[in-house]
């Protein structure tokens, strides 16, 4: 039996047997168990964002494991509480934080924010294709029909606009709006970007009918657009902000931030998990935020993020439809809805890349990657668009 077949006979069919079986990471380099190097241009969906086994990550988890993994929320520990205080200073914004373990995780703690705001009469604003989490509320709130239908009803009226359209946000959002729901660039949908100013004006409409707004920031967040936070590329401040996949470099971590009067919206016994804020993924995410600010590493994305997008551009490649996103956080739009044989071929060629959607490829590496390695992937890409062209 090989272990694709152990796969298939153990796992739920929610997943494809996988591609691959890796056993081990250096940076942005995977192995997988027959030995073959790939260099990893998704970082595990915007996770790993030093990269694999990177020593400050290694010393902070091994530490903090050797001394104490594990609390509970009925009491606290040293790296919980620096990890709140970092997370506020450098959101720079009076704030409030509660931590559990994933995004979707977040985005329940911030719905149910919501419900204490605005009692259980009003409806949520979302937006088309937007994506949220795949537990109940999250999924309520996530955009993409395709997993969003199938397990309707939801237990709450969730209404939904086309994405980076502010007159059409403004249209939905009345003084019956509890809240609105966005991530500052669409990821799932194929790192999707709102125009300039669509966040300014989603502030400004949900200030005029007192709705919350909600920046999802879990895949945008942490650095990968070049800024701590997405949304500080327009300075606008949310209510309430959720976080997760890069903060915790693979150590799962989830916080839901509430901004100004959100702060304390929950009472005394309102939420709560078993393991969230547990020293393990708070020295984690402490290691993630330092090596960062360290490292320089948003500037570095940046300057990375810019060599690939001019780099792929310049490929002038009859496959390549345009590239999106900023920082490390890259949809290479594809003429042709290719991009499983993208990604296959990619493999074939020693690079990890994500098929997001069936006509865009997301790349999302480690900040750490190094110049060269962005460069090896853009000397590739050529023959692997080549032999999907053909
Ligand atoms: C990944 C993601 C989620 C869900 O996070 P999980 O940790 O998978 O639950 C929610 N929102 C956005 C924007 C995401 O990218």
């Amino acid at each position: 039996m090989s272990w694709q077949d152990d796969f298939a006979a153990s796992f739920m069919p929610n997943r494809a047997v996988p591609p691959l079986m890796l056993s081990h990471g250096r940076g942005s380099t995977v192995w997988d168990v027959d030995g073959n190097a790939y260099l990893d241009m998704f970082a595990g969906i915007a996770v790993s964002a030093l990269g694999h086994a990177h020593p400050a990550l290694v010393e902070a988890v091994s530490g903090q494991i050797a001394r104490i993994a594990h609390v509970s929320p009925l009491l606290t520990s040293e790296p919980e509480v620096r990890l709140a205080t970092r997370l506020l200073e450098l959101l720079d914004l009076p704030g409030k934080v509660y931590f559990c373990n994933s995004g979707t995780e977040a985005n329940e703690a911030a719905f149910k924010m919501v419900r204490k705001h605005a009692g259980a009469g009003k409806y949520l604003v979302a937006t088309e294709n937007g994506f949220h989490g795949r537990t109940m509320g999250a999924l309520s709130l996530t955009g993409k029909k395709a997993i969003r239908e199938p397990f309707e009803p939801y237990g709450a009226d969730v209404r939904f606009v086309p994405y980076g359209d502010a007159e059409a946000l403004r249209e939905a959002v009345t003084g019956e709006c509890a809240a609105v729901f966005l991530e500052p660039t669409q990821g799932e949908a194929g790192v999707v970007p709102a125009p300039d100013g669509y966040l300014t004006a989603a502030r400004e409409i949900c200030d005029a009918t007192g709705a919350l707004l909600v920046l999802d920031e879990i895949q945008s967040g942490i650095g990968r657009t070049g800024t701590w936070f997405a949304h500080q590329h327009e300075g606008v401040r949310p209510d309430i902000i959720t976080l997760a996949k890069g903060l915790g470099g693979g150590v799962p971590i989830g916080v839901c931030v509430g901004v100004g009067a959100s702060a304390d919206l929950f009472a005394p016994g309102d939420h709560g998990c078993t393991f969230g804020g547990n020293p393990l993924s708070a020295s984690a995410a402490l290691a993630v935020l330092e090596t960062i600010e360290r490292d320089g590493l948003m500037a570095h994305a940046v300057k990375l993020g810019e060599q690939l997008s001019a780099g792929i551009e310049a490929l002038d490649h009859p496959l390549v439809a345009g590239v999106r996103g900023r920082g490390l956080w890259l949809g290479i739009v594809l003429a042709e809805p290719v991009a499983a044989a993208v990604r296959e071929a990619a493999q074939r060629a020693g690079f990890l890349v994500n098929n997001v959607q069936p006509g865009a490829i997301r790349l999302a590496p480690a900040l750490t990657m190094t110049v060269e390695e962005a460069q090896s992937f853009l000397d590739a890409l050529p023959a692997i668009l080549d032999e999907v062209a053909a």
